[in-house]
């Protein structure tokens, strides 16, 4: 029985949307994206917090064949990568092929049918090929402190932020000082009576070297596209240097992971007055264990008066307040978690895959280790491109991963075609090779060379393996994404 689609695609971030491009690329236009929201954008619909900006100069985060020449600021806000991402969807006619308000259960290959059976809900769709394109930081965590429930006032998560909701002369907490912390920090402190953070892990953060684009400057990039073009050159070069002697070759080029850290300090000693404090926001890790943020306002926001940093730890939330393991209550009205995303217990793979011989994604991951070959496929589930997969995170800039997995998915399929089959699989010996070849890497990166025990950084799995970063240069991946050995799969015909 032939499938209702070519694919189904799982997702409507940029991901999925690359997915999508790259699928009318290939000819295979009878496809579906399915989305839970009820719009499009992914992460920059979900999150639209005070303060939300890239942090990625917007010149590298955007797709290299569609450049947008007018962002406002080198790191645009959240809300111009929404409005970029709708720009997409109507260049390349996606909206039409997405399905919102659709929150997939699971997907079962099909052996007998050779297609793949995805469910939502009551309903059931069919797709030759699948394609998840999930997030890694898409499914958001609370953290279960005893009480929270019996929180009286105001608790909002920052995926979940209410754009009418008023901060004024609100005595806050924010919980939380990751990447989103530091942006939504110095807006909230602009506003509030009173606001308290609770810190469990401090963050290092570099300075951001971020200004208004021009009107001139947006004209020529618009005239001129190579300019802009040298201009994402040079920026995705400094972050590639960055990522792959400071993160990757630890080992080899420690000094150099260390001028950043010492960067860092300084940004610190420059910002904070308070000797106390600064050592406070000083981590005891190594810069790189967990994904660096940038910021000229977040350290300096723990000046002012009407903001104080807590650094014990949460024994438990009252009605009115939050109590800390000393004893001490912090009264409040708004409790505002900034504490991110669950990674690995609920995502990994986001919704239930069964593959071949009733093997289950998840199940698999966990008991033989997080692993896909090229970051991209997983023997034993045929037509099928995880998007979001261990060792797929290459680079800084998330738009790296997607176009290179877009080549992956092109190279595929059109041998796929070219041979006259319609199935493809990846070989076991090919994902073994792959996944030794980036656990021996591994070995120089910060991740395993470095001190990173009290990063709590969400790059590690629950077993202590950094299985999120592929520990290559970019470039390393986007070459084999166009020459990885054809027959690293098997491939056949549907019945
Ligand atoms: C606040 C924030 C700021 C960020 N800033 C940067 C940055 O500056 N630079 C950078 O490189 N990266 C950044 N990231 C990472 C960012 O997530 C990626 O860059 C990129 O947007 C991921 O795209 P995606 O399509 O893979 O995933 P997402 O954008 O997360 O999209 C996944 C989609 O899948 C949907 N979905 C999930 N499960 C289901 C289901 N069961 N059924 C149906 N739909 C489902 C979700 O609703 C979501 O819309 C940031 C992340 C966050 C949270």
């Amino acid at each position: 029985m032939a499938p209702q689609f070519d694919a189904v695609v799982v997702g409507a971030g940029f991901g999925g949307m690359g997915a999508g491009i790259e699928l009318d690329r290939l000819g295979l236009s009878n496809f579906v994206i399915l989305e839970r929201e009820n719009d499009l954008g992914g992460t920059w619909h979900v999150n639209h917090y005070p303060g939300l900006a890239v942090d990625i100069a917007s010149v590298t985060y955007s797709y290299s064949f569609e450049p947008n020449p007018y962002w406002t600021r080198l790191f645009a806000p959240g809300a111009e990568l929404k409005k970029y991402a709708e720009f997409v969807a109507g260049k390349y006619d996606l909206r039409r092929r997405m399905r919102f308000g659709t929150v997939v259960d699971g997907a079962r290959w099909d052996e007998e049918n050779q297609h793949w059976v995805v469910s939502l809900g009551g309903e059931t769709l069919t797709g030759h090929y699948l394609l998840t394109a999930t997030g890694f930081l898409s499914q958001p965590y609370t953290p279960p402190f005893p009480g929270i429930d019996s929180f009286a006032g105001k608790t909002i998560h920052t995926t979940a932020w209410e754009d009418d909701f008023d901060l004024n002369d609100r005595k806050a907490a924010i919980i939380g000082t990751g990447a989103t912390a530091v942006q939504l920090v110095p807006e909230a402190a602009k506003k509030v009576r009173e606001l308290t953070v609770f810190q469990r892990t401090p963050i290092w953060v570099v300075p951001k070297i971020d200004t208004a684009i021009p009107a001139p400057v947006q004209k020529l990039f618009a005239r001129v596209p190579i300019t802009q073009k040298a201009a994402r050159l040079v920026n995705t070069s400094m972050l590639e240097a960055l990522m792959v002697v400071g993160v990757l070759h630890f080992k080899q080029a420690k000094p150099v992971n260390k001028v950043a850290s010492v960067l860092a300090k300084a940004h610190l000693r420059a910002q904070v007055h308070d000797k106390e404090t600064r050592e406070q926001l000083t981590p005891h890790y190594d810069f790189g264990c967990k994904r660096p943020t940038f910021s000229n306002q977040y350290f300096k926001t723990f000046n002012l008066p009407n903001v104080r940093l807590e650094t014990n730890s949460i024994d438990h939330i009252e009605a009115d307040g939050i109590v800390t393991t000393d004893g001490h209550k912090t009264e409040i009205d708004t409790l505002i978690l900034a504490t991110g995303f669950n990674l690995w217990d609920v995502n990994f793979p986001a919704i239930e895959i069964i593959g071949r011989d009733g093997i289950d994604l998840g199940k698999f991951w966990r008991d033989k280790r997080f692993q896909a070959y090229e970051g991209v496929t997983v023997p034993k589930f045929p037509n099928f491109i995880c998007l979001n997969s261990p060792y797929s995170y290459s680079g800084l800039s998330y738009f790296t991963t997607i176009e290179a997995q877009m080549k992956h998915m092109g190279r595929l399929l059109k041998e796929t075609f070219r041979r006259g089959e319609t199935t493809f699989e990846v070989t076991e010996r090919a994902n073994a090779q792959f996944l030794d070849r980036v656990t021996d890497k591994l070995g120089s990166s910060v991740f395993y060379g470095g001190d990173c025990a009290t990063a709590r950084s969400y790059y590690f799995n629950q077993h202590g393996e950094a299985a999120l970063l592929r520990p290559t240069s970019t470039i390393n991946a986007h070459r084999e994404a166009v020459s990885f050995p054809l027959d690293d799969y098997s491939y056949g015909t549907s019945a």
